[in-house]
This record gives structure tokens, C-alpha cells and sequence, in this order.
């Protein structure tokens, strides 16, 4: 695996790698991997020649009381379990590098953008569409992979690169999650014990929700089975917990137009210090006939 620190050195070894006639494959982060990001890179190495891993803590999608400063960092770690899940490319710019003069310009995507994180998060999506289309120019053509773990992430880098016409493949991995399944994350660093015992509440709410769905529930019953999960565990304060539609993430109020096809259930939540955020998909039982 080789480390490039700069764009035009990232530029001209992949240009190389394509005249030669091989593939490339991207997998963006942050750093401070874990197995999750293994998955997409172990995933990226099975279908391209060259797997390109970027880490890099991207100012623009922290507002300024996030956890910017504070996000954790081990690069050391991060070399090795790229390198052994199958990186040929470490690529860590600078943030000197990434956004050498103020932003003028940044790309937002309208709609699925909107609600959830959205709400939540106003300015997030913006600043991780401009990362990822600045980070998609510099690569050039790839198939690029992204975790369910950030559903609504998927959704809007998928609607950007269609609309923008990236010559960009853009690949969904399933989440990678501990033996008691809370999603893995990098921001699970910030929980202490008592709230490391807590967290897996979280996918305990949305496996409740989906297991109502499964009995026959409407789209109320089925929040109202999410939060009851919840509202039992008190170290957990819940930010949104929905069911919606996996393509518009528009909330559902009827399962009617639904029936016999997928929905998604998301939930965040404040589990002390972090904020987690997690989703698993259902599928709406099909009209009894
Ligand atoms: P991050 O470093 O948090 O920006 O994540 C980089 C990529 O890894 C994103 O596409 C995430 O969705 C993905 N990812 C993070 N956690 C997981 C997980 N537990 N399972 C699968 N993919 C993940």
C-alpha cells in the first residue's frame, strides 16, 4: 500500500493505473477505522485492481458545536487495517489540501437531504456532498462503497453523482455491527461503560419496529414500539426514531402504497456524550387476499 498526501500525486497515479486497464475501487472515511470500513474495503478489493482508501476529517459537514476537534484519530491503526483488508492506496490530505482557500462553492441535494439528519443537522449534507464530489473529481472513474450504517449518506451521494453524472459507480454495503448490535462507529469511542451497556438500545428499538411491521403493524405502531424500547433505557434520549420510504426517506403515514415492499426504520439518539444514529430495513407484509 502506498500513502499520497496530495491531489495531483492521488491524480496521476490512478490515471496510470486506468491506461494500464485497471479498475479502481473508493471507499472515503474519516479515519479511526473499524470493521465496518474493513467490509467496504474488503468489498472494493474483491472487484477492483486498485482500492483506494481517503481519510479525511472534512470540516464542512461539522457545525461549529460538533465534535470537529474532538473526533478521533489514530493513523497508525488506520494504515494497518486498510493495508490488511486490502488498500493499495492510503490517500490523507491535509485539510490545507482538500480546501486550499475558503469554499465558494458547495453542492446541495434537495429532497432526501431534507428530513431526518437533515433536521437534525442542517448544514451536514452539504458539507459531505462537497467532500465527496471534490473527493469523486480527484479519483476519477471508480465504484465507490458506502454504508448502510448512514442511509440517508447513500441516498444522497447516490442522487448526486446521478444528477451531476459522475462517471461514479455507487455501491451500498450492509452495516457491520458488535455481538450485541450496536453499528459499529468510530464515534463509539466516545462511550464510557455504563453507556456502552446502554447504546445497543438503539438497535433494539429498530429490531421492535421492524418486527412490528412484520406482525401486521401500521406506521404509528410501529414508532410507537421503537420509542417504548427507548423510553426504557434512561441514558438514552432520543432524537428521531421513523419509518420511511428507502428511496425519498419521506415518513410513511400509511403502509397502503407499500404493501409486499421495503421500508427502512431509522433512529438517533444522544447515548451520553455521542449522538448514534442507526437503521435496518423491513419489508411490509403483503395485502391478505
Ligand atoms: P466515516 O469514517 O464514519 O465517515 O465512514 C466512512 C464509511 O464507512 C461510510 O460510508 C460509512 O457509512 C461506512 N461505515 C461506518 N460504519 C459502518 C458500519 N458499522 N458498517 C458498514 N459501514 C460503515
Amino acid at each position: 500500500m502506498i500513502e499520497l498526501t496530495t491531489v495531483a500525486e492521488l491524480r496521476a497515479h490512478l490515471d496510470a493505473a486506468r491506461a494500464r486497464g485497471r479498475s479502481v475501487g473508493f471507499v472515503p472515511t474519516m479515519g479511526y477505522l473499524h470493521e465496518g470500513h474493513a467490509s467496504l474495503v474488503r468489498a472494493a478489493a474483491r472487484d477492483a485492481d486498485d482500492v483506494v482508501v481517503s481519510i479525511f476529517v472534512n470540516p464542512l459537514q461539522f457545525a461549529p458545536h460538533e465534535d470537529l476537534d474532538a473526533y478521533p484519530r489514530d493513523l497508525d491503526r488506520d494504515r494497518q487495517l486498510a493495508a490488511d483488508a486490502g488498500a493499495t492506496v492510503l490517500f490523507v490530505p491535509g485539510v490545507e489540501e482538500m480546501y486550499p482557500e475558503p469554499v465558494a462553492t458547495t453542492v446541495s441535494v434537495a429532497g432526501v437531504s431534507a428530513p431526518l439528519e437533515g433536521e437534525s443537522r442542517p448544514t451536514h449534507f452539504a458539507g459531505v456532498a462537497t467532500v465527496v464530489a471534490k473527493l469523486f473529481n480527484i479519483v476519477g472513474p471508480c465504484r465507490a462503497y458506502f454504508g448502510e450504517k448512514d442511509f440517508q449518506q447513500v441516498a444522497v451521494v447516490r442522487r448526486m453523482a446521478a444528477d451531476l453524472s459522475f462517471p461514479v459507480e455507487v455501491v451500498a454495503e450492509p452495516t457491520v455491527r458488535e455481538d450485541d448490535g450496536l453499528a459499529m462507529s468510530s464515534r463509539n469511542a466516545y462511550l464510557d461503560d455504563a453507556h456502552r451497556t446502554a447504546a445497543p438500545a438503539l438497535h433494539r428499538a429498530l429490531a421492535a419496529g421492524a418486527e412490528a411491521i412484520a406482525g401486521g403493524s401500521s406506521p404509528d405502531e410501529a414508532r410507537a414500539a421503537m420509542h417504548a424500547v427507548l423510553a426504557a433505557e434512561p441514558l438514552a434520549e432520543v432524537d428521531y426514531l421513523d419509518v420511511v420510504d428507502p428511496t425519498s426517506l419521506e415518513s410513511l403515514q400509511s403502509f397502503e402504497a407499500h404493501r409486499g415492499r421495503a421500508v427502512r426504520l431509522v433512529g438517533a439518539a444522544r447515548i451520553g456524550q455521542p449522538r448514534l444514529i442507526d437503521n435496518i430495513g423491513a419489508t411490509v407484509p403483503a395485502a391478505a387476499d
